[in-house]
């Protein structure tokens, strides 16, 4: 085979939450300083800083906020003066973002923050926390990059979505580089199959959407983003494997593996071009499944 090679010649670039990178933003004057994320990334990413409460005119030190639902539109509020909202001037700061995330491979953001929270931000509802979910910054920009892989600083520390979200973002470089040189056609035709195949939606594309390399890269990583259960890979997996006439070992690969994210890695890991400068740190982060097999 061959496929799942990453081998570009730029790091990544990611958008990082600027008081994880150990400035001192946030809403107290201080700062949330990721060691692991400084060690152990940044050699590998081109970390570009940023902090929307900041970058849509907020002071530091400043009135802490929250996110309140009102009638389904999320509304950021000042906590102890409710009537100073600050919605509109995040949602203008998004907008001037979204070129930005255009040319980026990700975002590693603060997680539980009324901005920059992925999925446990607090939602307020008439005074009171009614669900958690994403905070307005990261929510506008699902909206705006639903392709764009997410990860906050929790969920950097554990293997799994650590390792996902950096194939996402090695491979989106990949494509970026791709894209840029014209070979889109040799990207899709390596990369097509995995995504088929790991995808909920597993049907095919169709070839005249790559002559538009932004609605290509809408597809293919807004694909990636939502993976099949274990289950469905394994049954498309075997398939696969007769189909290609692979090695009976090949077919063995999903025992291994308790989900498809654990598995997407495993081919990775695989075919990762070890030749390439700046490619996957497997090295830093050797999987292993949940019945201790080295993966
Ligand atoms: S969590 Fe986001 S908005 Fe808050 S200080 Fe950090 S970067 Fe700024």
């Amino acid at each position: 085979m061959g496929y799942l090679k990453y081998n570009i010649k730029q790091k990544p670039k990611v958008i990082v939450s600027s008081c994880l990178l150990g400035e001192q933003v946030r809403y107290d004057g201080h700062h949330k300083q990721n060691d692991f994320l400084l060690s152990q990334l940044s050699p590998l990413l081109e970390l570009a800083s940023n902090c929307p409460e900041v970058g849509c005119g907020m002071p530091i030190p400043r009135p802490p906020i929250q996110v309140c639902d009102q009638n389904a539109q999320l509304i950021l509020r000042e906590v102890a003066s409710p009537q100073n909202e600050h919605t509109e001037s995040m949602l203008n700061f998004c907008q001037v973002s979204k070129e930005r995330v255009e040319s980026t491979c990700g975002i590693i953001s603060k997680s539980k923050s009324p901005s920059c929270g992925i999925t446990d931000t607090p939602i307020f509802v008439d005074g009171a926390e009614a669900y958690k979910a994403s905070g307005l910054f990261i929510h506008t920009m699902k909206q705006q990059a639903p392709w764009l892989p997410m990860i906050d600083e929790q969920a950097l520390q554990q293997d799994e979505p650590r390792h996902f979200f950096l194939t996402q973002v090695f491979l989106l470089a990949h494509f970026y580089e791709a894209s840029s040189t014209q070979s889109l056609k040799a990207f899709h035709h390596s990369f097509w199959p995995f995504v088929t195949l790991f995808a909920m939606d597993d049907s095919s594309i169709n070839e005249a959407i790559l002559d538009d390399a932004r609605l290509y890269r809408d597809e293919f990583f807004g694909r990636l983003q939502q993976l099949a259960s274990i289950e469905t890979l394994r049954a498309r997996w075997q398939k696969w494997v007769e189909h290609q006439s692979l090695p009976r070992e090949a077919a063995d690969l999903t025992a291994l593996c308790s989900s498809a994210h654990q598995f997407w890695l495993r081919l990775s890991y695989l075919y990762v071009d070890s030749s390439s400068k700046y490619s996957l740190p497997f090295n830093l982060y050797p999987l292993t499944s949940s019945s201790g097999h080295s993966l």
